[in-house]
C-alpha cells in the first residue's frame, strides 16, 4: 500500500515528465485531485502533502465533504467537475469555486444569477463532447463557440476554457488524438476572439489512464483520481 503523500509524489513525477518530454514549460499544468467518493481524511492527507485543488463529481457528497472541512477552507480550492443539474445550481454557486462542466446556457445563467456577492465570480470551463455519442454530457464541437461567447457575458461567472472526457482510449496515439480535437476546438475559439471577460487559458483534460497523452496535446489541468487516492469502491 502506497501513502496519498508517495502518490502524489508518483503523479507529479509523471506530470514533470510529460511537460518536460512534449516541451512545454515547467508549471505550465496544474494537477486537480478527483476525491469522489473518498472521505475529508483522504482530503486533508493530500493537503498536507500540499495538494489544494480538489474535484468532486456528486454534489450532495461534495458539499458533506466541503462542510466536513470548513477548518481549512481558505487553504482549499474546489472544482465541481461533475454534472450540473438544473436544481443544483445554487449549491455549485454557492460552494465551489469552478465548475468545469457547464454544457448548456441555462446552466451558466442559472449560476450567474446565483453566485453570492461577496465571492470572487465563479471560474467556468464549457465541457465539450469531442467523440460523439448523443447520450454523453457536454456541448457539441460545433455549439461550443456559440455557448462561449454567451457564457462569458455573464456577470459572475469567469470564463476559463474546456473540459473534456473522451471515451478510454487503448493506447498513447489514439488518446492524443482525441486530446487534440479539444485543444484544436480551444484554439479555433481563442483566434474567434471572445468578450474582454473570459480568462481564456484552462484546457482541462487527462485523467490518470492517459495524463501524459494530455498533457502532450496540451492539456493545463488534468484531473486525476484513482492514481492518487486508490480505487473507487463505486463511482
Ligand atoms: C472520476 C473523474 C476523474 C478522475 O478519474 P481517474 O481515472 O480516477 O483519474 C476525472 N474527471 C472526471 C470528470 C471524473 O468524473
Amino acid at each position: 500500500m502506497t501513502t496519498i503523500a508517495e502518490n502524489l509524489t508518483l503523479v507529479r513525477a509523471r506530470i514533470q515528465k510529460a511537460t518536460h518530454d512534449a516541451g512545454r514549460a515547467q508549471d505550465s499544468v496544474a494537477l486537480l485531485a478527483v476525491s469522489k467518493t473518498f472521505g475529508p481524511d483522504a482530503v486533508r492527507a493530500a493537503l498536507a502533502a500540499g495538494q489544494s485543488a480538489f474535484g468532486e463529481n456528486y454534489i450532495q457528497e461534495a458539499l458533506d465533504k466541503i462542510g466536513a472541512l470548513q477548518d481549512v477552507r481558505s487553504q482549499l480550492q474546489w472544482h465541481c467537475i461533475g454534472p450540473i443539474q438544473s436544481n443544483k445550481t445554487r449549491q455549485v454557486a454557492e460552494h465551489f469555486d469552478w465548475a468545469h462542466s457547464v454544457d448548456r446556457l441555462k446552466t451558466a445563467q442559472r449560476l450567474s444569477a446565483q453566485r453570492p456577492a461577496h465571492l470572487a465570480p465563479l471560474q467556468v470551463c464549457i465541457q465539450v463532447n469531442v467523440d460523439g455519442g448523443a447520450t454523453k454530457s457536454g456541448v457539441a464541437p460545433d455549439q461550443a463557440l456559440a455557448l462561449a461567447r454567451e457564457v462569458a457575458q455573464l456577470p459572475r461567472l469567469c470564463l476559463r476554457g474546456l473540459m473534456s472526457i473522451p471515451d478510454a482510449a487503448p493506447d498513447f496515439v489514439a488518446q492524443k488524438d482525441l486530446h487534440m480535437r479539444t485543444q484544436a476546438l480551444f484554439d479555433s475559439i481563442s483566434a474567434a476572439k471572445l468578450p474582454a471577460t473570459a480568462r481564456w487559458d484552462t484546457l482541462s483534460m487527462g485523467m490518470s489512464a492517459d495524463l501524459e497523452a494530455a498533457v502532450h496535446a496540451g492539456s493545463t489541468l488534468v484531473r486525476v483520481g484513482t492514481a492518487i487516492f486508490g480505487g473507487r469502491v463505486s463511482a
